[in-house]
């Protein structure tokens, strides 16, 4: 099926859509190269299976293209992106050197022929190498939280961030220093999409039997790749501490992505930790679950996000567009999306988590007017339709390099 903008005018408004085919006449056939570094799993991935159809229904010619790189170079650019969380990781001189080889290797093989090239995170932006030859604008697009990141992993990725025209980060709190103009964008989420779209209650249902969950007893949800730093740990941890009070059943989806290496370990040690309890769900799920991930959450009472870094955490808008209350550690995007009080709860641990879940779980009409203002808070901020003018205005900014930080959102 064709992505085409004017479907999404029941959601968003005809003004919202005339704004972008105005905006689009001034961009329209210039070239605009994605790079990343998965085509599935994980946020980017799902950003830009959307956003480049529309772009091209406005006549902007986006193209995306992933990089190659064996286990070796992923090891190393999770260790990275780790490090660039603040966390602790052991980064060698070896680590550097495998990161270079591989931006060798993909500099070889890969075609570079954007008006603007627009560079997904760490793992592909030592392309930037090739800028003089390939020419046109290039921008880094940085998804990850690097407010506090690990001075070795920064500085060495620093020379080349340094090699852009511009950057782009997720929020405010992610500026660097850096001598290149710097564009805040939030990512977003697609509402026609099979992970968003509304669905019959029927499908809701098969989807929760499917998976062994009673529709008639509290569902509380995390969806994240199994990630430490998503803290599925945590997760169960405040569900035990619930659970005394509160019947309630635990879903902790996931699934891996190409890109992390770290996800069947961390799998390995949430189902040692469930161990026997019938309440807790851990679902493995393949790629392109959307249609049952939707369903999980359009079941669930009580959505969490309890991760102890994040980028932007497409799942809580994900969550809070289909009007659930949701939970999420106070750290980095979550932090745009959760309003404490008004869309869910910002929390800081386990405990703070449990005494929420307790004061939710007793508590629906609260539940429900969270729910609606977290619709309301996505409808406004947080939908395709602004991420798609955001890239639109970035390379319009771009013919005029000389702001410093402009907040587009
Ligand atoms: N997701 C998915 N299957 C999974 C786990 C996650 O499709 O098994 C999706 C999730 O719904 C969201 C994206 O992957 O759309 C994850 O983005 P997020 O920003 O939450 O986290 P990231 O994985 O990029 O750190």
């Amino acid at each position: 099926m064709t992505l085409r903008l004017k479907d999404y005018e029941p959601v968003v408004g005809a003004d919202v859509l005339q704004e972008l085919y105005v905006l689009a006449d001034r961009v329209k056939g210039r070239r605009l190269q994605n790079i990343n570094s998965t085509s599935v799993g994980g946020g980017v991935a799902e950003i830009l299976t959307r956003l480049i159809p529309l772009l091209r229904d406005l006549g902007v010619d986006a193209t995306w293209d992933v990089i190659k790189g064996d286990q070796a170079f992923f090891n190393v650019t999770k260790a990275f992106h780790n490090a660039l969380h603040g966390k602790r990781e052991e980064i060698t001189e070896q680590m550097f050197d495998i990161f270079r080889e591989t931006t060798e290797m993909n500099l070889r093989g890969m075609a570079l022929n954007g008006d603007v090239t627009l560079i997904h995170d760490p793992q592909p932006a030592g392309l930037v190498l090739r800028r003089k030859d390939a020419g046109g604008r290039w921008i880094w697009r940085c998804h990850i939280d690097v407010s506090a990141p690990d001075p070795r992993v920064w500085e060495f990725l620093w020379p080349y961030v340094e090699q852009y025209d511009a950057a782009i980060f997720s929020m405010p709190d992610f500026a660097q220093q850096l001598s290149v103009p710097q564009y805040m964008v939030a990512p977003s989420i697609d509402p026609l999409s099979d992970k968003n779209k509304e669905l019959a209650p029927e499908f809701i249902e098969a989807v929760l039997e499917k998976y062994g969950l009673n529709p008639e007893r509290p569902i509380l949800t995390q969806i994240s790749r199994f990630d430490r730093l998503k803290d599925p740990l945590g997760v169960m941890e405040a569900y035990r501490m619930v659970k005394k009070r509160h019947d309630c059943q635990l879903v902790l989806a996931g699934g891996g992505a190409p890109d992390d290496p770290e996800g069947e370990e961390v799998l390995r040690e949430v189902r040692e930790r469930a161990a026997s309890d019938a309440d807790i769900h851990i679902l493995d799920l393949p790629p392109f679950s959307d249609l049952e991930i939707n369903a999980l959450v359009r079941g669930s009472t009580i959505v969490l996000q309890k991760s102890i870094k994040e980028g932007f955490g497409l799942t809580v808008s994900e969550a809070l567009w289909k009007r659930k209350p949701v939970i999420g550690g106070a750290v980095g995007g979550i932090k745009l999306q959760i309003i404490n009080g008004v869309t869910g709860f910002l929390v800081h641990s386990p405990e703070g988590a449990a005494k929420r879940l307790a004061q939710l779980l007793s508590d629906p009409a609260f539940r429900q007017r969270l729910g609606d203002n977290g619709y309301l808070h996505v409808k406004q901020n947080f939908l395709i339709t602004r991420h798609v003018k955001d890239y639109m205005l970035v390379m319009l900014a771009l013919d005029y390099p000389d702001e410093d930080i402009i907040h587009l959102g």
